[in-house]
Order: C-alpha cells, then sequence, then structure tokens
C-alpha cells in the first residue's frame, strides 16, 4: 500500500461499536479485573488509546520505530534534551526556533551549552564535534529565512566521529509530506504538529519519532515521568488533521511557487528588497532543497527595500485573506512580521544577523485557490 492510504486504513474503526472514527478515550484510568490484570492501559499519563493511535500513524509517516506525542512542541524539544546530562554539549542550527532556543538556554543552569553555528554549512558543522558533543539539532528549513540543511551528509559524517551522537531534526516547517529525517540518517525527528500536522490552528501538539528501541525506551521513560502528554481530545484533533496532510501541503506547496513567482515578477513594482524561497534556483540552498525535499513547502519570507518596521506593520495590517496572526501550516493563510512577533525576544543584532530584517514579512500559505491570495498580495502591496 502508499503511505497515503496506509495512513487512512490504519486507523481503525472502534472494535466495540463498529464507529469508523476512532473514539477518544476520555479517561484518566482503566479498571483492572485482577492487580496488575488489565487489557494494556493502566493509566492514562502511561497510555491512552486514541493518544496511541496518533504515534502509530506519526511512526508510519516518518518510517521510525515509535513516536510519543506531548501536549506542545516544545514539550517534545523538552523531553529530548532530558537525555543529556551534565557537561554534555549541543550543536544546534544558529537559526533554530525560538521558542526551543529558550528551552536551551534553561537546560544551561543544568550544565547543558550549546554553540550555535550555520548548519547550512555542513563541513564547519561537522568540524566543530568535540568530545563533549552529544547531540546536534537541526531544523530545516528553519523560520524565517528558510534556510536548508544536509540530514544525510551531517547525519553520516557525526556517526563517523562518534556513533553514540543523536542527531535531532526539527521537521516542523517541512512535514512529513516533504521529508523524512530518520530515512536520510536522523535519529529523533521532532514536530510542532501544532503547524502542519494538526494543519487547522485549532490544537496544541507535539510528536517526536525516533530511530530505534533503545531511544524510544528512554524517551518513553522521560514522558511517562515527567507527564507532559497529549490529551485524549487533543489526539483526536490531530489523528483529524493528518489524515488531509498530504492534501493540504501539496496544494500549500503548489500556491506558495506561485505566489514566490508572482512576487519576483513585481519585486520592482512593490519595493520588494529580498525573498525568501527554497524554490527559487538563486536560493543559496537551493540544490540542497531539490535534493531533500519534495516539495518546497508552503512558507515564503520577503523585505522590503524600505526596511522599516512601520512599513512592514502597513502591509500586514492591509491584507484581508492572509490573517496578521502568529504560528503557520493552518487552512487559513496567515502573514506575520517576525521583528515584532515571533522573533520580538530575539536581541536586535543576532535578530539582524540571522537574516530577520526590519522589514521582513512572513506568510504562510493556506488551502485558499492561490488567485485570491495573489489579489489579496496585490492590493495590500500596492497601496503602501
Ligand atoms: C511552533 C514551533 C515549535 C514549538 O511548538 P509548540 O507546539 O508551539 O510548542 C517548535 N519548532 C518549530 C520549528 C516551530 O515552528
Amino acid at each position: 500500500m502508499k503511505k497515503e492510504t496506509k495512513i487512512i486504513h490504519n486507523i481503525l474503526p472502534d472494535s466495540l461499536t463498529g464507529a469508523i472514527s476512532f473514539p477518544i478515550y476520555q479517561t484518566s484510568t482503566y479498571v483492572q479485573k485482577y492487580p496488575g490484570v488489565h487489557k494494556g492501559f493502566d493509566y492514562t499519563r502511561t497510555n491512552n488509546p486514541t493518544r496511541n493511535v496518533l504515534e502509530r500513524l506519526m511512526t508510519d509517516l516518518e518510517e521510525g520505530y515509535a513516536s510519543l506525542a506531548f501536549s506542545s512542541g516544545l514539550a517534545s524539544v523538552d523531553a529530548v534534551l532530558k537525555l543529556l546530562s551534565n557537561k554534555d554539549e549541543v550543536i544546534a542550527v544558529d537559526d533554530i526556533y525560538g521558542g526551543t532556543f529558550r528551552v536551551l538556554d534553561l537546560y544551561k543552569n543544568f550544565g547543558v551549552n550549546t554553540t550555535f553555528i550555520d548548519t547550512t554549512n555542513e563541513k564547519n558543522t561537522i568540524s566543530h564535534i568535540s568530545k563533549t558533543t552529544k547531540l546536534i539539532w537541526l531544523e530545516t528549513p528553519t523560520n524565517p529565512t528558510l534556510k536548508i540543511s544536509d540530514i544525510e551528509y551531517i547525519s553520516k559524517k557525526s556517526k563517523e566521529i562518534n556513533e553514540d551522537i543523536i542527531v535531532v531534526v526539527d521537521n516542523t516547517f517541512a512535514s512529513p509530506i516533504i521529508q523524512n529525517p530518520i530515512k536520510l540518517g536522523a535519529d529523533i525527528v521532532i514536530h510542532s504538529a501544532t503547524k502542519y500536522l494538526s494543519g487547522h490552528s485549532d490544537v496544541l501538539s507535539g510528536v517526536l519519532t525516533v530511530k530505534n528501541k533503545d531511544l524510544y525506551d528512554k524517551l518513553k521513560y522521560i514522558q511517562n515521568s515527567t507527564g507532559g502528554v497529549l490529551s485524549p481530545i487533543d489526539s483526536w484533533l490531530t489523528i483529524r488533521g493528518i489524515q488531509t496532510l498530504h492534501l493540504r501541503v501539496k496544494t500549500q506547496s503548489e500556491s506558495a511557487s506561485k505566489i514566490a513567482y508572482f512576487l519576483h515578477e513585481k519585486k520592482e513594482q512593490f519595493g520588494i528588497d529580498k525573498i525568501y524561497y527554497p524554490g527559487f534556483s538563486h536560493h543559496k540552498n537551493h540544490l540542497i532543497a531539490s535534493k531533500q525535499q519534495k516539495y518546497f513547502g508552503g512558507i515564503i519570507s520577503f523585505s522590503m527595500k524600505e526596511d522599516t518596521e512601520e512599513h512592514a506593520k502597513k502591509i500586514v495590517s492591509s491584507t484581508k485573506l492572509f490573517k496578521l496572526a502568529e504560528s503557520l501550516g493552518g487552512t487559513k493563510s496567515l502573514i506575520c512580521h517576525p521583528s515584532t512577533m515571533t522573533h520580538k525576544s530575539t536581541p536586535e543584532s543576532r535578530r539582524i544577523a540571522s537574516g530577520i530584517q526590519n522589514s521582513l514579512i512572513r506568510l504562510s500559505v493556506g488551502i485558499e485557490h492561490v488567485d485570491d491570495l495573489i489579489k489579496d498580495l496585490h492590493q495590500s502591496l500596492l497601496f503602501q
């Protein structure tokens, strides 16, 4: 069976009633016949049938060994970092998601230090590995400038140096439809399922998938010990979202490509400075994006020649279909101004250095008709 079919049919009807929609097992505990004699479930922090369905779906989607679902993307990030101990070092992509940066910063209190480097330079990344390096944290594409790192090269070369190094990929921006990091050699893939996986901007959710049993056992122990599990209803919403993931991501990627070319064509007229879109042959990492990704994704960023926050703020508040909001990956198109929204807490020098200019605008393309989205951007950009 093809993956698309497998995903839909791995959600089995309820064996008790035949309900075709898998039930939300809204329960904290399970009745036992005799102490320790039960139907495989004893407490929802440890296992819940609805959550288990989601975890199996994610394992199929990411082609890994097993998965765990968390109450948010950052709860899954936190669980992964609990694999580390005092004096372990992390190498992380410099353009990392702000929330992940904050968690890594907290781990300094426990003696875990992070070196941030430009992982799009894969040779330089490998040269930073030292005896204490335990984990490499990649995010590709990054937010919001869509830098792409070579997962296969970094996984392979880091393991040649030390086979115990854990390579983690935050696959939120790509989704499992676009790339499967475990197949490229990574050990753990994490998702903010809040974004493309759930896909309807109605739930906070996180999932990780691992390559082998050893990592699964360790992370299951961490999750059960600390309790950041996804609730039954949010598991159900994420399952519901995933069933249309392949349709949404394909449409969003195709529309994003049309929008990127439209912006490129009108660059002069609109006063656009740079456009960040990995589908362009002049994008810095276009070659690796073409090799590693099935589509170029649904996110586009661009900056203006008039590089001021005021100018960008006018644009982002004058679109009608593109709603001004943080987050991404939903059915509705979103527009955001990273320097005053998602990256407000990033120090200015660090922000500018990573390409987030004052006027940078990020689009998350939804599933509306692309002609309407183009019209919306046209009216907004023309009259500022
Ligand atoms: C949103 C996001 C997260 C955090 O996920 P939450 O579900 O908001 O906790 C992590 N990584 C990336 C790339 C994200 O976009």
